[in-house]
């Protein structure tokens, strides 16, 4: 067993950030570092980020991802190549093909990881559970190959302009159950609250459908834009435009006021380089608060009656 191998994210003929962030990963791990690009052209994707030894193009016949092609492409490279760790991101691509692959090749497996540490050993990866109020540490003994889910953004994208090999690695596939066939572009809806510089961002905690009139007057009249957290979606209050997170829009205003949100991870990767966050919880313990630069333990609706008398 030796090295890390990586599993490159394409979409659209880009490379997705979290490709690079899982090279800033790997530096913490078993070297060398590969780099596998599955696609029908895999060399159009430039990988050669600082600290890959090699990039490893793995041709098939479709361009962008479908979960049983890079099921059966993953597997065959691990079986040739016997890495002691596989990165994947913690996307909904890997999501559903990463821990499948664990499990036939009986791998050590964790989701959701955003910390990692080689100790002579073992392996020790932090990830979160419930909603990020808690960490785990989990270790792996070092002999045992380990297949990990690493979260968007918890390490910094590695600089471009390595010096890796390249190779061509074939792999016989079986016809995917699945098949990709168009994207299709979401509305953006009423509004962009990708460009807007403040955001009023509304969650659960204003408990039910009637209260949003009183947030969309309250958003006017401070200059803000709404946004919600995903469970005001999903239960068809809001558009999905107005979504922030994982699922929904990734922004970045100068000022992020939540209301009533307990600051998920989900939520958090869409908002969290914001550039002031300010949260308003009643529960002291919501992991918005590890985010936020300002934080009240109050009663949403006893802020949102001041912020109206001051507006
Ligand atoms: C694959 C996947 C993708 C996801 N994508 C997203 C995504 O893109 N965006 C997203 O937001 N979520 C996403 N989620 C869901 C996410 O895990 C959380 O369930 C969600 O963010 C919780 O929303 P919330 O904070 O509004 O609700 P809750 O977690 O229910 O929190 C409500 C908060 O309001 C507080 N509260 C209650 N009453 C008051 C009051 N009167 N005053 C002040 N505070 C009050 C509570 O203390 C609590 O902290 C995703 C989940 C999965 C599995």
């Amino acid at each position: 067993m030796n090295g890390t191998l990586i599993v490159a994210e394409h979409l659209r003929g880009a490379l997705r950030d979290i490709t690079g962030e899982l090279v800033t990963a790997a530096q913490h791990l078993s070297q060398p570092v590969a780099v596998a690009v599955i696609a029908r052209d895999a060399s159009r994707f430039d990988a050669n980020f600082q600290g890959v030894d090699e990039i490893v193009n793995v041709p098939v016949e479709q361009d962008e991802f479908e979960s049983d092609v890079y099921q059966g492409a993953v597997e065959a490279l691990i079986a040739e190549r016997e890495p002691q760790a596989v990165l994947l991101g913690f996307t909904v691509n890997s999501m559903g093909y990463g821990p499948a692959v664990a499990v036939k090749l009986g791998l050590g497996f964790a989701s959701d990881v955003h910390g990692l540490a080689r100790e002579s050993e073992s392996l020790r990866a932090t990830r979160s559970f419930y909603g990020g109020k808690v960490d785990a540490e989990l270790e792996f003994p070092a002999e045992r190959p380990v297949l990990l889910l690493i979260r968007p953004t918890a390490f910094a994208l590695a600089a471009t302009g390595g010096s890796a090999s390249k190779t061509d690695f074939s792999v016989e596939l079986p016809a995917s159950r699945a098949r990709h066939l168009e994207f299709e572009e979401a509305a953006v809806g009423d509004v962009d609250i990708t460009t807007a510089e403040f955001l009023l961002s509304i969650g659960r905690g204003i408990g039910g459908e009637e209260a949003i009139p009183q947030f969309e007057q309250l958003a006017d009249k401070l200059g803000a834009v709404l946004s919600v957290s995903r469970p005001l979606v999903d239960a068809g209050w809001m558009p999905n435009a107005r979504q922030i997170g994982q699922s929904g829009k990734t922004v970045k205003p100068k000022v992020y006021l939540a209301l009533g949100i307990s600051g998920a991870v989900q939520h958090l990767a869409g908002m969290k380089t914001s550039g002031t966050i300010i949260a308003v919880n009643t529960d002291p313990e919501a992991a918005i608060f590890n985010v936020a630069h300002f934080g009240a333990v109050a009663d949403l609706f006893d802020v949102a009656e001041e912020l109206d008398k001051l507006s």
